[in-house]
């Protein structure tokens, strides 16, 4: 039961105005915890079930982190000096992902394979099923269309893939765009459908498969294990895979993603710059997901992650008042009842319970009242059913 007493009308008020400007300076993305934090310090947020990662991921790294680089002073090292280029990251991301390191392009973060690839690869017409993670129009140059595909409310968001083909070739488009496992909705298109996409695009210029939340999807519900269509990019010469550690791994702040495509793209992307844009922390990070033990431990914390965000999406669904979506990921799409903005739910939440969840009024293709919800550790989950039970039997 969540211990935070209720804040009087008149602050709670003086909350929501202060919280709507941050809002509008950030754009198409959430605050920040920290910059919430600093501007709104009478809030206390308890859970940031905005912000999408494995928790007992950051846990392990964080270990990690403090044995080889804290314990030992050579955190000096990784601040100090110049890192290595960006060969050495895609020599240790070859080794898990067993495709050869000239295919591979490490990245600041997925967002800059994003914008390094939509710039250059993805002209003149760019197909993309909506609503999804908004740089993917956001990063088109100016003499880019891009077709917004729209997914069906009706159909729980899934993705059609013959249909999203269809649409393709109607619209005349170029590179189409797949994110698999999708934000903000989590569905997921098995590998089987995304050979077939493939198979059935292979004509385009590029095709760019966003496989940031994959590590959350299974298709073996008592294995759990991973699936990935990364190899395929040796068999379709025009498949582009990006490839965020962000989420999985729990490291937003380290600003660490790869794309795998073909070598002469690799080489052209490094030609125009890119080839010493990892930071030291994102090269140490590298380093350490090359160790097979690592790789063990970091199986185990994607597993239990995987059984708890499972059951903490069940216990969701069973709230009266709310629809969750089907969802392959580590969050859900929730659509609130009627009457509800989504604004003033997630103000309740984060104010009545400080529970902080993602408001999706500006995603482009959603229309209503939804929010998105991570999961997140198992104590937190319990405390963000709870708020949302309380927000939920209130009404609009
Ligand atoms: C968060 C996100 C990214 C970007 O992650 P980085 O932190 O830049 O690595 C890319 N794609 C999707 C779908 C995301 O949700």
């Amino acid at each position: 039961v969540s211990g935070i007493p209720r804040i009087a009308p008149e602050p709670a008020d003086a909350i929501r105005c202060k919280f709507d400007r941050l809002k509008q300076g950030s754009g198409t993305h959430s605050p920040s915890i920290a910059t919430i934090r600093r501007d709104i310090p009478e809030l206390r947020i308890e859970v940031d079930a905005c912000f999408l990662s494995n928790p007992y991921a950051t846990d392990l790294f964080m270990e990690r982190l403090d044995r080889d680089l804290i314990a030992t002073g050579r955190l000096r090292d990784v601040l100090e000096f110049y890192p290595p280029q960006n060969y050495d990251a895609a020599g240790y991301i070859s080794q898990v992902s067993g495709i050869p390191p000239d295919f591979i392009f490490p990245g600041n973060g997925a967002s800059e394979v994003i914008q390094a690839v939509i710039q250059r690869f993805a002209g003149p017409i760019v197909a993309l099923p909506v609503p999804t993670f908004s740089p993917f129009y956001e990063f088109a140059p100016a003499a880019t269309q891009v077709r917004f595909y729209r997914l069906d409310e009706a159909a729980g968001f899934r993705l059609d893939v013959a249909d999203y083909c269809r649409f393709v070739r109607e619209c005349g488009a170029t590179t189409a765009i797949l994110v698999n496992p999708n934000n903000p909705n989590g569905y997921y298109v098995a590998r089987d459908e995304v050979r077939a996409l493939l198979s059935s695009l292979r004509d385009l210029s590029a095709v760019l498969l966003d496989e940031s939340f994959i590590h959350f999807a299974y298709e073996d519900d008592d294995s759990l294990d991973m699936v990935s269509s990364e190899r395929l990019v040796e068999e379709f010469s025009n498949l582009i895979v990006v490839k965020s550690m962000s989420k999985d791994f729990g490291i937003a702040g380290v600003r660490a993603g790869y794309g795998i495509m073909q070598p002469a793209r690799v080489q052209e992307l490094t030609a125009s710059g890119y080839l010493w844009n990892l930071s030291g922390l994102a090269d140490y990070f590298f380093r350490t997901y090359g160790e097979p033990g690592f790789r063990t431990q970091y199986e185990e914390a994607r597993r239990r992650f995987i059984r708890d965000s499972d059951s903490f999406f069940a216990e969701a669904r069973a709230i009266e008042g709310i629809t969750v979506y089907p969802t392959r990921a580590n969050f859900m799409l929730v659509c609130l009842a009627d009457g509800w903005r989504s604004f003033d739910f997630a103000m309740e939440m984060l104010i009545n319970h400080g529970v902080y969840t993602r408001d999706c009024s500006d995603k482009v293709g959603l229309e209503g009242p939804f929010i998105r919800i991570a999961s997140r550790s198992r104590t937190e989950n319990v405390r963000i059913l709870h708020a949302l039970r309380q927000t939920a039997v209130t009404g609009p």
